[in-house]
């Protein structure tokens, strides 16, 4: 699939490879998830020193202006490694530099992107609640109350992945009951997790551990009106090219780890043996492994195409809707061959493949679910909302 990419892309892939191969080897990646919610400062670090968290921001302040291919890339290769990589970056790129860039004040973009491109500051997100996380609007109770300079913020958070690293949480609160949708009166504020009245109790996720994910509690916590995100009560509308970008994130984190699956199969059934001969000249073997090469074959088109749709500024909807779907079904699916075909070695925390296994199955149901997604889709072909 090389003519997809430019030479540019092509460079730019290759680059990138490399730094991967070199500075977060598999080895590294294993034992960076292994320690657990501490999180892997060293690697978000090399990462700074290389310039890849300026990929999205914009030239104007500090940053390489990156098209949506080079991100998908970029998360792609990240994710052949360590697939929590790609938040280690992504998280601050699509919640930071993304949100801040399109609906932030001037002031804002001055004082946060060029901090965001240095590798100086990382954002996340604050969206769940332990109320649900798919009917996020229905379920919130987080309120934001107006005061003299700011808001007061009361409520939980769950799942905040990072925020005990982040200097800001693009925080969703209700800053208005009184509407007829709830998708109106919901406003985003760029909260500091150090503030008063902020505490964090870890959780313990099955996938991504290194990064860290906490439930958050806000108890009349004060967010001064310069932190507040666009406009106030119109969070809702203004998210969707914040949440096209993480959907395209999500899609080259699912290529990625598709290709680290492929090369480990390839690499283990090449030389195991049983009965006399390699497990990868056993036939019903051959087939596990071309399924997953059929699937990285699909994720990859797909991911193409919902980036090349982005960047030609032609409607994304159902590729990126559509693409998730097709891109975590295949990643779990191919990571769960992965592990069959190295059965007690593809189980065993030695290797990579039930890692990979355990990274993808998160992106079947988050950042949205499959069947919400289907929702969408049908939705989309003229059938009713059925939620
Ligand atoms: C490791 C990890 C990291 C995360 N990081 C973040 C983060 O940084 N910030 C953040 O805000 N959130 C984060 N999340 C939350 C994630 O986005 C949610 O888990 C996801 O949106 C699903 O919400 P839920 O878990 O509340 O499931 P629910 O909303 O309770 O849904 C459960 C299941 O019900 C079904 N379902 C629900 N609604 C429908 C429907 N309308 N039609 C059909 N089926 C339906 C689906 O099968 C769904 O999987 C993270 C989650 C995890 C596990």
């Amino acid at each position: 699939m090389e003519h997809l990419l430019s030479p540019e892309h092509r460079a730019f892939r290759d680059e990138l490879r490399s730094f991967v191969e070199r500075e977060i080897p598999k080895n590294v990646a294993r034992a960076a998830e292994a320690a657990g919610p501490d999180y892997p400062l060293h690697l978000f670090d090399k990462l700074a020193r290389a310039g890849y968290h300026a990929t999205a921001v914009p030239t104007e302040y500090g940053g390489h202006g990156a098209d949506m291919l080079t991100q998908l890339i970029q998360a792609r290769e990240l994710a052949r490694s360590l697939a929590g990589m790609v938040w280690i970056w992504g998280m601050t790129s699509f919640a930071g530099a993304n949100s801040i860039g399109l609906y932030g004040t001037e002031a804002q973009k001055r004082e946060f992107l060029p901090r965001i491109a240095r590798g100086d500051m990382r954002v996340t997100i604050g969206f769940t609640e332990p109320g649900g996380g798919t009917d996020v609007l229905g379920a919130m109770t987080t309120t934001a109350q107006k005061v003299s300079g700011g808001w007061v913020v009361n409520g939980v958070k769950k799942w905040c992945t990072s925020a005990h690293v982040s200097d800001r949480i693009l925080l969703l609160a209700r800053t208005d009951k009184d509407v007829q949708r709830k998708s109106d009166g919901v406003t985003l504020f760029l909260l500091d997790p150090k503030s008063e009245g902020v505490s964090l109790e870890a959780l313990s996720p099955l996938g991504m551990r290194g990064l860290g994910t906490f439930l958050m509690e806000l108890r009349d916590v004060f967010v001064p009106d310069d932190m507040v995100v666009g406009e106030p009560g119109r969070a809702w509308r203004m998210l969707l090219p914040t949440l096209t970008n993480e959907r395209v994130l999500v899609l080259g984190t699912c290529t990625g780890i598709l290709d680290g699956v492929l090369e480990d199969a390839l690499a283990y059934v090449s030389t195991r043996e049983a009965f006399g001969r390699r497990l990868g000249d056993l036939q019903a073997v051959q087939h596990h492994v071309a399924n997953i090469a059929i699937a990285q074959y699909q994720t990859e088109l797909i991911a193409y195409e919902a980036a090349r749709r982005a960047d030609a500024g032609e409607d994304t909807f159902m590729a990126v809707t559509m693409g998730k779907i097709i891109a975590s079904e295949h990643a779990a699916a191919g990571a769960d061959l992965g592990i069959q075909v190295m059965g007690g070695q593809g189980y065993s925390t030695e290797t990579d493949m039930q890692r990979y296994w355990r990274d993808a199955r998160l992106m079947r149901f988050s950042p949205v679910n499959n069947e919400m997604a289907r929702n969408l889709v049908a939705e989309r072909l003229g059938l009713a909302r059925s939620f």
